[in-house]
């Protein structure tokens, strides 16, 4: 089935098709993820050229199929996420958010709760939120949408909800520091780390602007998270290797103020 219609959605992707064309994949909010053919985009004054860039939003407009290539014929309210698009550390951490958002449901599933929560977090980043707290929000909230469900709200023996935590992947969740013995192999995570999680699960980005992590802290959240996942999803997206390689290098990169 194919229907004309119009719907907001940010670009997950695009490649060149042939010489003239394009396939373009874009999370839609009114369709879910939905792979789109264009066809012409070289002709000047075309909305598409701009409108097909990494990190757009916009309102598509084509033909939309429930399976197969739907067709991109138009778009309008153009909305570029500009400092995604040119700084190289936003870029990285966006296209992990979007790679993640694109692992995380089917195609042409329709999930407007997924898409709010994708589009506010580039949106965030690009007005100048701490794009590594963004991702990591991101990550971990994204998890249910990969069947994961973990227990961060209290200890999974006593049910305590305030002190220093730990991760048991026994208790799928976190326990206590009374009842550390209970899992040899339990994380051994930083307690900040743990903190920090608890909290990313249930705060929302506006906010964030109250969060301030110092590196090393974000340094032992990125090994915990890295554990999590590696454990629970096993995914392995190139844009995640490339944001491991670029914290090689990012202290050198970065200007000392940022540090
Ligand atoms: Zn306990």
């Amino acid at each position: 089935m194919a229907q004309v219609g119009e719907t907001k959605g940010i670009i997950l992707f695009s490649r060149d098709y042939k010489e003239k064309d394009k396939l373009i994949k874009i999370f839609t909010e009114s369709a879910g993820k939905v792979m789109f053919f264009a066809k012409g985009l070289h002709r000047p004054n075309n909305p598409l050229q701009t409108a097909v860039q990494p990190f757009t939003e916009a309102v598509f407009i084509g033909n939309l199929k429930t399976d197969g290539l739907s067709f991109l014929n138009s778009a309008k309210e153009i909305h570029p996420l500009r400092k995604l698009q040119e700084d190289i550390f936003l870029n990285a951490y966006g296209s992990y958010i979007l790679g993640l958002a694109d692992a995380a449901i089917e195609d042409h599933v329709y999930d407007p709760a997924l898409y709010t929560f994708t589009r506010e977090a580039l949106e965030q980043m690009d007005k100048g939120a701490d794009g590594e707290t963004i991702m990591n929000i991101f990550e971990v909230q994204v998890m249910q949408r990969f069947g994961v469900s973990l227990n961060w709200q209290a200890c999974g023996v006593c049910g305590k909800k305030t002190g220093a935590f730990d991760f048991s992947s026994k208790y799928n969740g976190i326990i206590c520091q009374d009842h550390w013995q209970v899992d040899q192999h339990r994380y051994h995570a930083d307690p900040r780390a743990i903190y920090f999680i608890r909290l990313f699960n249930s705060v929302t980005y506006e906010n964030i602007n109250t969060i301030n992590l110092k590196p090393e802290t974000k340094k032992t959240i990125r090994q915990t998270l890295d554990q999590l996942y590696e454990e629970y999803i096993g995914l392995h997206l190139k844009s995640k290797k490339f944001i491991d390689q670029m914290s090689e290098w990012q202290d050198v990169l970065k200007p000392k103020d940022e540090k």
